[in-house]
């Protein structure tokens, strides 16, 4: 999920790769690492938790010597955030390092079935046993090196972009992906490698984007040589980039938040890794496993959450209530922390926080375990405050979220509550086999799905004009899709700084109806589920202020483009999963109404990414 570069030729290998990693700053991440082949033959790795400069700080008095090398900056998703943990990772002979990008689902068992072999392992992350398994395999069949990796790819499920080298071939890097991007620039006589081509374009424009299921044998003195892990070799496309630093950096989109909004099926399928079996019908999560009798053991569950992260706290209340009946509440943890609230030992307390830092949650969480309550913690940033404050919790796994509206930690979120739900469901089987199975599988369709609601925004981007001039504005929704209406209220709010309300459709009645007139534009999620028709009534009560109406439909729906003003057709799904499909065309008219208002989507007036103050 962050950064990878590499090279080989006649320069001095060391600054290309600290310019290539400072190069990938932007992406965010937690350590950092070198390891080099020296003049002497030596292989050495130097690692640093935090910035680059750590890094450099660190290797001012180590041979940095050689002219071939790989560079990482990580973003944990295994193991905390420590030099320890940070890439390249040595194989127990010392003789290869990798660096990876991505999670390798089945590590656990491979790592079992290696450590009965006797192989040690030095650091907790899931990539070491990559570069473990490589070694096992070409000493235990006298294998070489290329050999062995396509042997190990093999037997690893999961996402990956990969860089290795062994210090007995300083001529050559082998790397390979699966789902992450890796870029090989082509020089004179040299190699570059990077996870997009921002470590590259200083030297070359020539450059390969590695496709998915194929490894790059980077030989000096060589022609670059693709081939599949069978081992078939494919056709070499070699492509001119002319695009700039800051159109690599967001991925060729214009802003991060754009970019992040795209990533969001990848997103998931990340989040999902590892967690949702491969057939597609089981849900297993280890903190479910490791402290099953505290989670059922709940009596009750109190979600502590601030912002978004509250927004997909509502959600999850709904999940819990309805699939696995048990009675929940959703509290700002702003307010929670000062209101001597009731707490318990029978609670279990969810904390939900993208950046795992936020100041009032870890308050919350203070206060609740102090009463005695089981806390369970979801975040993005591995080894943040929150996680460490906790008893137990899931990671969402989307990678470092830029863009200071979040976009994919939301869906993130929504998605792990899903399965926790799933979980507790199925042991304290409150739904059917049947339905279960039903809802685990449609939970892997939704990255699918999401990506046919992606197509939306050229449409989108059209309408937008249309909502500038507005002052106010009004989303409703309801059940599943209320706090939506209010997480699509806040994008637009944060972003464009147009006032906006979320409001449970039928509720508008009692009130916000007053300010319905033909100037204010009203978002509707109208998707078709139990409460479809009596949405389609609130509708024609704003029609009947003369309101306009810009309503979120199912595929095949009839009925509501007779009185909307604009509809926005998506894909359909289960009513619990819908927040994850219609989140996206919320999310892309904020941004284009904000992009259309020239404002810094970015990073948005007075906002910070990580409210770390109270
Ligand atoms: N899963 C790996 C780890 O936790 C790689 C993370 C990354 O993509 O930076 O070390």
């Amino acid at each position: 999920m962050c950064g990878i570069v590499g090279y080989i030729g006649s320069k001095k290998v060391y600054p290309i790769l600290i310019k290539g990693l400072k190069r990938l700053e932007y992406r965010g991440y937690d350590s950092a690492g070198v390891a080099m082949i020296s003049d002497s033959g030596d292989l050495n790795v130097y690692k640093a938790k935090g910035k680059v400069d750590n890094l450099t700080e660190y290797c001012n008095d180590k041979d940095v010597s050689g002219c071939v090398g790989i560079a990482h900056t990580r973003w944990a998703t295994h193991g905390e955030p420590s030099a320890r943990n940070a890439h390249p990772h040595y194989s127990s002979t010392h003789n290869l390092a990798i660096i990876h990008n991505g999670i390798i689902e089945n590590y656990a068992d491979i790592k079992t079935q290696l450590q009965a072999k006797g192989v040690e392992f030095k650091s907790d992350t899931d990539t070491e046993v990559l570069v473990q398994l490589m070694e096992y395999i070409m000493v235990k069949k006298n294998l070489a090196l290329l050999e062995a990796v396509q042997v190990a790819l093999h037997q690893v499920i999961g996402a990956y972009a990969i860089a290795i080298i062994d210090k007995r071939d300083p001529r050559q890097i082998i790397a390979a992906r699966k789902q992450s991007p890796l870029v090989v620039g082509i020089g004179t006589d040299e190699f570059f490698l990077g996870s997009d081509a921002s470590p590259i374009i200083d030297y070359t424009d020539k450059v390969v984007y590695l496709e998915d299921g194929n490894i790059a044998v980077i030989r000096l003195g060589e022609e670059l040589k693709v081939i599949s892990i069978l081992g078939e070799e494919q056709e070499l496309k070699v492509k001119t980039v002319d695009i700039n630093l800051g159109q690599i950096e967001k991925g060729g989109y214009e802003h991060f938040m754009l970019k992040e909004i795209f990533e969001q099926p990848e997103c998931l399928m990340n989040c999902m890794r590892g967690r949702i079996n491969v057939e597609g019908n089981h849900v297993t999560l280890s903190a479910m496993i490791d402290y099953r009798q505290q989670l059922l053991g709940a009596k009750r569950i109190v979600i502590v959450a601030c912002g978004t992260s509250w927004h997909a706290g509502l959600i999850g209340k709904q999940l819990f209530e309805n699939l696995c009946r048990i009675p929940c509440e959703v509290e700002y943890a702003s307010e929670f922390r000062y209101r001597n609230p009731v707490v318990t030992k029978d609670d279990v307390v969810i904390a939900i926080s993208q950046s795992g830092e936020t100041a009032d949650t870890l308050a919350a969480i203070q206060l609740a375990k102090e009463q005695g309550a089981f806390i369970f913690g979801i975040c993005n940033a591995i080894g943040s405050s929150i996680p460490r404050a906790t008893d137990t919790g899931t990671y969402i796994h989307v990678g470092p979220e830029i863009g200071v509206a979040s976009t994919k930690a939301f869906t993130g979120q929504v998605t792990v509550l899903s399965m926790l739900a799933l979980c507790l469901a199925a042991e304290r089987k409150t739904i059917s086999e049947d339905l279960y199975g039903q809802m685990v599988k449609e939970l892997t369709q939704i990255p699918d799905k999401m990506e046919q609601a992606l197509k939306t925004n050229e449409q989108i981007e059209h309408l937008a004009p249309i909502f500038t001039y507005a002052k106010n504005c009004l989303y409703l929704g309801r059940g599943y899709n209320f706090p939506l209406a209010l997480e699509g209220a806040l994008k637009l709010k944060e972003i464009s700084y147009i006032h906006a309300e979320g409001y449970p459709a039928a509720e508008m009645k009692h009130g916000p109806i007053a300010l319905i007139d033909s100037e204010m534009p009203v978002f509707v999620i109208a998707t078709r589920d139990r409460l479809y028709e009596k949405v389609i009534s609130n509708i024609q009560e704003v029609r009947a202020r003369g309101g306009r109406v810009t309503a979120l439909v199912t595929e095949g729906d009839t009925q509501i483009q007779k009185f909307a003003d604009h509809i926005i057709t998506l894909p359909d799904t289960l009513e619990c999963f819908q927040p994850l499909i219609a989140s996206i065309p919320l999310q892309l008219l904020a941004y284009h109404i904000a992009v259309c208002k020239g404002k810094d989507v970015d990073r948005p007036r007075n906002l910070a990414k990580s409210v770390t103050v109270e």
